[in-house]
């Protein structure tokens, strides 16, 4: 824990910052352990103060070793001034991101000393090397994303609704041990499947058609992504056609991705075999985004990143191809930067055709 504080004080100093005001609920969670779903940190070079109200103070003592708890009361008017000023801080920065223009202007209003300074992506950035705990945190929703896929996959029928499977899958996810549901499920078929982030319907699937399942689990905090793309009784030669592209070039990008690439040339190793292919404007996302505390986070996998992968970052790899009234296929995997490699943790029933 303590090795996050270092390294944010680390990254104040290069960014000629005294101090940071984190808001962010992940940033807070990760800087200072503490889950609560209020509260403030203000971290400067010698101190770190977590300030949070009496529903969260022991919580926070509890959770947050490394944090001197301040209980707060009322008005940001009638907590904050005194804070700050405790801390001695002249050049604070702001998570520019999370504050919204309201608070902002609160925040400045009552700080007529001290100048504040937007700050965007620090913790954030930090965030994207994952420490060996974190992984396993990780690997943990995976594995309970993966029980619940291959069980309930397996009980899809022609006739059940989008709505039902999506169910069955949360269902699942719950039983097999995952704390929430990181995100709300898709289930899309038919032409549905064309939209990369349908929401489920009442539409009901049939035979031979894309049915698109995106889903995650949550462990300690840390969420998992996966997608697959099934076809309930026999599919078309269409779907086998798609479906093989968006494999081959899942495939490819998990073998090619390595250590020291941009994100760009991530994103390109499966792009590159989509347009070859002829899709290259139906692939219309990023290639992947990194996963932990937040189920889409940094490092951005797509055609204008600029950000060094490494080991340690956790990203998914996820092509697709949509078509306007066809449908479509996306198929995700989570996967880990070690020793230079992609290793991909997703395990899911992932169909092949020959
Ligand atoms: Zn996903
Ligand atoms: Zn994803």
């Amino acid at each position: 824990m303590n090795n996050r504080l270092n390294n944010l004080r680390k990254a104040l100093r290069e960014n000629g910052l005294d101090s940071l005001l984190v808001t962010q609920p992940e940033n807070r969670r990760y800087l200072s352990g503490f889950h609560g779903s209020a509260g403030y940190l203000l971290i400067t070079e010698k101190k770190a103060l977590l300030a949070t109200d009496f529903r969260y103070t022991e919580q926070a003592s509890r959770q947050a070793p490394d944090f001197e708890v301040v209980r707060i009361k009322g008005k940001l008017s009638e907590w904050f001034p005194a804070l700050v000023a405790g801390a001695s801080v002249k050049k604070l920065g702001f998570e520019a991101e999370d504050v919204s223009y309201d608070a902002y202007k609160q925040f400045s209003g009552i700080l007529a000393e001290v100048e504040m300074v937007p700050v965007k992506g620090m913790a954030e950035k930090l965030r994207t090397v994952k420490e060996p705990e974190e992984i396993e945190y990780i690997e943990k929703a995976v594995a309970i994303a993966d029980a619940a896929y291959d069980k309930v996959s397996s009980e899809i029928e022609a006739g059940m609704t989008e709505k039902q499977v999506a169910w069955e899958m949360e269902k699942s996810l719950r039983e097999n041990g995952s704390e929430a549901i990181p995100f709300e499920i898709i289930v899309a078929s038919g032409p549905n499947a064309a939209l990369p982030h349908a929401r489920p319907t009442d539409r009901v699937i049939n035979e031979g058609e894309p049915v698109v399942i995106d889903m995650g689990a949550k462990y300690r905090g840390y969420a998992s992504d996966m997608t697959r793309t099934i076809c309930v009784g026999k599919p078309v030669d269409k779907f086998i056609t798609i479906y093989n592209i968006v494999l081959d070039a899942q495939e490819a990008a998990e073998s090619i991705i390595k250590r020291g690439m941009t994100g760009q040339q991530a994103d390109s190793a499966a792009r590159d075999i989509i347009e070859k292919a002829g899709y290259g404007e139906f692939f219309g996302h990023s290639l992947g985004h990194g996963v932990g505390l937040a189920e889409h986070e940094l490092p951005h996998l797509s055609p204008n990143a600029e950000e060094i992968l490494g080991d340690g970052m956790v990203y998914t790899v996820e092509p697709g191809i949509y078509l306007t009234g066809w449908g479509g296929v996306r198929i995700e995997d989570t996967a880990v930067m070690e020793n230079g490699r992609t290793r991909v943790i997703t395990r899911a029933r992932k169909v092949r055709y020959d």
